[in-house]
């Protein structure tokens, strides 16, 4: 069976996961929690995804656009800073869980919220990086708002081959071409690696060839890039293990 197309997903989603209410677009959250990620951190997991990754460890909402609560961008940016309160080491709100960039306008004005309520932490976005690839949403639109340095982009590459995409996603295999492109429009943009973007690779499904071709595939964008490149290995909690053996795929390092 052929993959999906994720742009046409997303826009099938976007109404859902972030219905508009009097002007304001809402964002459905299904939770916000401290983490320990990043030195320590404050995050926001959101529903709803436009791919459906076999050992995506977040696939009981991400998987989902209805349920949990839709929230105003001040109200999520107030969940946030509740969550950071008493908490001296949270210098990284995140938004993650399922696609952050569904709901770009929601994203747009809770960039500079979280700003200015939490004014010693970076706004990082894990996305997938398929609507910025596809030109849908604009990186600089949010590092306005929010200000310079206090965005983060974090975009995770799902595998190296279109085929693995494919395979891994759901989604066509042409889309990794969009994870990619996304990091191209980051650079564009005058976005430094590292400081203000990075990519992160999934890894243990191809061979390192594989993924050494990618890599120069990222040199080509940036030659700073492989050098900021956050390994991404799979975490086989038991939901976790459940979806791959459903989905027939399993790390090589685990076989
Ligand atoms: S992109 Fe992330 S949230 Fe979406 S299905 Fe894949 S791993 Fe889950």
């Amino acid at each position: 069976m052929a993959g999906f197309d994720p742009v046409r997903l997303a826009e099938r989603l976007e109404p859902l996961v972030a219905p508009e209410r009097l002007g304001v677009q809402l964002r459905r959250y299904a939770r916000f929690r401290w983490s320990r990620h990043y030195g320590g951190n404050v995050a926001g997991d959101v529903l709803g995804c436009n791919l459906r990754c076999a050992f995506c460890w977040a696939w009981r909402f991400a998987y989902k656009a209805v349920g949990g609560v839709p929230l105003a961008p001040w109200e999520a940016a107030r969940r946030l800073a509740a969550e950071a309160r008493g908490r001296p080491r949270a210098r990284v709100a995140r938004l993650t869980g399922g696609e952050p960039t569904i709901g770009w306008a929601h994203l747009v004005e809770l960039a500079p919220r979280v700003a200015r309520l939490l004014p010693h932490a970076v706004f990082v976005v894990e996305t997938n990086g398929i609507l910025l690839g596809a030109g849908r949403v604009d990186p600089l639109e949010l590092v306005a708002r929010a200000g310079r340095g206090r965005v983060f982009f974090r975009v995770s590459i799902k595998a190296a081959t279109p085929e693995a995409f494919e395979r891994l996603t759901g989604a066509a295999g042409w889309a990794l071409d969009l994870q990619l492109r996304a990091l191209e429009r980051l650079a564009e943009a005058g976005l430094e690696p590292g400081r203000d973007y990075r990519p992160a690779l999934v890894l243990g499904f191809e061979p390192p060839e594989a993924v050494a071709r990618l890599l120069e595939r990222l040199e080509a964008i940036d030659p700073r890039l492989p050098a900021v490149v956050e390994p991404e290995p799979v975490r086989v909690y038991p939901h976790v293990e459940r979806l791959m053996r459903a989905r027939g795929v399993w790390p090589r390092y685990l076989e």
